[in-house]
């Protein structure tokens, strides 16, 4: 994933890619490590802007996704639909500054680009990466796991679900009871 800045005709430039998950060496690994698991194609919209030697890159990535649910432990489907922005600057010439400047650049989220082509794969990953939800929930209802028995509360209904559940009071009242 590379664009060449001589493509970027009248100071803008539009770009559709459509990518395999297998592109990203990071994505293969977590899918491999049975976490998060993009599915083909991840569908990005690029909006490159040359400003000077600066170049601007609004992105929008549309992807489906397989996440493990982080109360009832089950696969669900997700989509997912994120923007974001990147700014790409020139790399700046071997001295021994390089360093200090290289560090001010990352600090500030610029991403460093050399002979006027701008390395997309990584920083896209990134974003791709920073998309996924950090405490991903099948549903808003999900109503996770019986705390005793383990049973999936979404299809079973177990026998302690309903102590736990219907009443409070009843298991205050044990506690109570217990102490006394
Ligand atoms: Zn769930
Ligand atoms: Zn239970």
């Amino acid at each position: 994933m590379q664009l060449e800045l001589k493509h970027i005709k009248g100071g803008q430039l539009d770009q559709e890619y459509s990518c395999a998950a297998g592109d990203f060496p990071e994505l293969v690994r977590l899918a491999g490590a049975g976490e998060s698991a993009y599915r083909s194609p991840i569908n990005l919209h690029l909006r490159f802007i040359l400003s000077g030697r600066m170049i601007e890159v609004i992105g929008h990535i549309q992807a489906t996704l397989d996440l493990t649910c982080g109360s009832c432990l089950g696969t669900f489907e997700y989509e997912l639909a994120e923007d974001f922005a990147l700014t790409f600057v020139p790399e700046v010439e071997q001295t021994d500054q390089v360093p200090e400047q290289e560090l001010a650049a990352d600090e500030l989220g610029l991403i460093p680009y050399r002979e006027d082509r701008l390395d997309l794969l990584f920083p896209v990953q990134e974003q791709l990466l920073l998309a996924v939800p950090m405490h991903p929930l099948c549903s808003a209802n999900c109503r996770g796991l019986c705390p005793q028995c383990g049973a999936d509360l979404n299809t079973t209904a177990c026998n302690c679900e309903k102590k736990v559940f219907n009443s409070k009071f009843g298991v205050l009242a044990q506690i109570k009871g217990q102490a006394d």
